[in-house]
């Protein structure tokens, strides 16, 4: 559409990809198009956003329409909220049924700070959201409520190799600073995550704040008519 094309072009927004959603104009729409809940907008209200960061507006309506994602926006331009957002929306409400989202983080610094975010979003809706720690990984996860579930690929890959953790039905797997998971060569823990995560109608999205080569090899190879989006330049 001619302003889809406007918007992204004022927001510096570059995507390819088969019939790329188009951008959000404001939050409002979350509620207008998507069966946005009225407490995420409050919550962003109370957390002071106005309007969405550039990276938002595409990866969010891409993440709602159910397509996976792979995106790159700098250093502090709100991606955390960009798969935050999408993914308590599409997940509604908790469920008895075991962990539905995992959200992989390269730090434990990292995790822990997502884990905040995700809470502060999901404020005033009963979601469990858990932050994978020393004490989790060795936690048998039957018997505990989760919805969503953020951690390391370490920490998780260790409880999946003692079967603590019941991955199969998981709707969206995130891989956050995609660049830094592979700096740290993390990808033999990563593989074993998305092994484990086996439902196949999976949504996976990956960000980054840069797309080198090697991410977007993994992009290509586990994410199906997967939406690139990119905020900027590549690798600036
Ligand atoms: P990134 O992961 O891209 O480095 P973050 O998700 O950590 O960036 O966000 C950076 C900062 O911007 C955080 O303090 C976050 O709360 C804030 N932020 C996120 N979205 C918005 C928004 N729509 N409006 C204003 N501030 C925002
Ligand atoms: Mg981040």
């Amino acid at each position: 559409m001619e302003c889809d094309a406007l918007l992204r072009k004022k927001y510096n927004i570059h995507t390819s990809g088969n019939n790329v959603p188009s951008p959000l104009s404001d939050f409002k729409e979350l509620m207008t198009s998507y069966q946005c809940e009225p407490y995420i907008l409050r919550n962003l209200a109370k957390l002071g956003f106005k309007e969405p960061t550039p990276i938002q507006r595409q990866a969010i309506p891409v993440l709602l329409s159910g397509r996976e994602c792979f995106a790159c926006a700098p250093t502090g331009s709100g991606k955390t909220l960009a798969f935050i957002c999408p993914m308590l929306i599409k997940l509604k409400c908790s469920s008895a049924d075991g962990i539905r989202a995992v959200i992989l983080c390269p730090t434990r610094e990292l995790a822990a700070q997502t884990t905040r975010e995700c809470k502060k979003l999901a404020k005033g809706k009963k979601f469990y959201v858990r932050l994978m720690t020393s004490e989790l990984k060795t936690a048998d996860f039957s018997k505990l409520r989760c919805d969503i579930l953020i951690s390391t690929p370490r920490r998780l890959q260790f409880s999946i190799r003692r079967k603590r953790l019941d991955l199969s039905r998981v709707e969206y797997l995130v891989l956050d600073e995609s660049d830094k998971l592979f700096e740290l060569s993390l990808m033999k823990q990563i593989d074993s995550v998305v092994k484990a995560c086996s439902n196949p109608s999976i949504i996976r999205s990956l960000f980054s704040a840069t797309l080198p080569d090697r991410v977007e090899e993994l992009a290509r190879t586990i994410m199906h008519d997967a939406v690139r989006v990119i905020i900027g330049r590549k690798n600036s």
